[in-house]
């Protein structure tokens, strides 16, 4: 496959290069390293990274204007299941699409596919495609791939986190040297604003008797530490490990696109059939959905406390 993406990409002259929307560090630094790699290797293409940016993410790397008129284009999308999600694409606008992604399926949606919903980012599965296929890179490329595959598997924290992970991450810091430190100051310095947000979900988490962990951040409480929607929703990450509380949510009001986004993460049931079911998607332990109102977000809290309580009985049946 990885030779059929390569063959695809020599053959035309306008490359694209788009990801999902509310863009996180792993389908930024995919979609900018995929761009930079294919513009250092064929400098006389025309390649560019689409999508809304954001603030939070702006000294990651630039993106690209958006054309009026594509003609004879590749589109290569990376890190989005389904089309509804791809960022700022009309799909009409051009000759093929390629899909690069490790979510779980949802639909296809291009020519070539290449799809692992065993790697631990888009970054990881970009890594091998360079190393697959020899493509030259440097510093700068090697350095946005590894931010990306470090944000997705939280350091390093989940199951994703194979030896074959760890050879290729040791491959490219040996081939392609640049500054850890700085590197993670880009990705997890953050105001002390955001950390006294982080003391209020710790101090108004509801923790259910089946081990459901949630909280509702609304756009007054958004305003009163003064910080983001976007900044506020990600704080989702940085709740593992809290002994009494499995799966864990926050509620966000999101005013400005009117819709609250529920954020998922678990360590231990799965959790993405119930996203799925209100709409949403995502991994088996990460995923979202995005409603209108707080009563159908606390629909979502109500089907993820079932999904515990029968996680905890047959763990009690089976004696763990
Ligand atoms: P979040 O932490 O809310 O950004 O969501 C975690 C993951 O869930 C995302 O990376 C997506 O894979 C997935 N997800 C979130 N919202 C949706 C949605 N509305 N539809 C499908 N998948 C979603």
């Amino acid at each position: 496959m990885f030779d059929k993406i390569l063959e695809t990409i020599k053959k035309y002259d306008t490359i694209v290069v788009a990801r999902h929307i509310g863009v996180d560090p792993d389908a930024l630094c995919s979609q900018l390293a995929l761009r930079d790699v294919i513009q250092f290797n064929f400098p006389e293409k025309k390649v560019s990274a689409i999508g809304t940016g954001s603030h939070k993410f702006a000294h990651i790397g630039k993106l690209d204007k958006l054309e009026k008129n594509y003609s004879h284009a590749l589109l290569i999308v990376t890190d989005t299941p389904d089309k509804r999600r791809v960022d700022s694409v009309d799909f009409s606008q051009f000759e093929e699409v390629i899909k690069i992604d490790h979510h779980p399926f949802v639909e296809s949606f291009g020519r070539l596919e290449y799809i692992d919903d065993k790697a631990s980012s888009a970054c990881e599965i970009i890594m091998r495609f360079l190393v697959h296929t020899g493509l030259q890179l440097n510093s700068s490329i090697a350095e946005l791939l590894y931010m990306g595959l470090v944000s997705d598997s939280n350091r390093f924290l989940f199951d994703s986190s194979t030896p074959e992970l760890f050879a290729l991450v040791s491959y490219f810091l040996k081939n392609y040297p640049f500054d850890l430190s700085s590197c993670y100051q880009k990705l997890y310095l953050r105001p002390l604003n955001e950390v006294r947000l982080e003391g209020y979900i710790a101090l108004n988490m509801t923790v259910t008797e089946n081990g459901l962990g949630y909280v509702s951040i609304t756009n007054d409480i958004i305003n009163e530490f003064g910080v983001d929607s976007a900044s506020a929703g990600n704080m989702i990450n940085n709740f593992n490990f809290i002994k009494e509380v499995l799966v864990w949510v926050t509620m966000t009001e999101d005013v400005k696109n009117e819709q609250i986004r529920v954020s998922i993460r678990s360590r231990g049931p799965v959790i993405n059939q119930v996203a799925e079911k209100h709409h949403g998607g995502g991994h088996k332990f990460a995923s979202g959905a995005r409603v209108k109102t707080m009563e159908e977000a606390m629909k979502i809290i109500e089907d993820l406390d079932k999904v515990l309580e029968t996680y905890q009985k047959e763990g009690i049946v089976n004696g763990n």
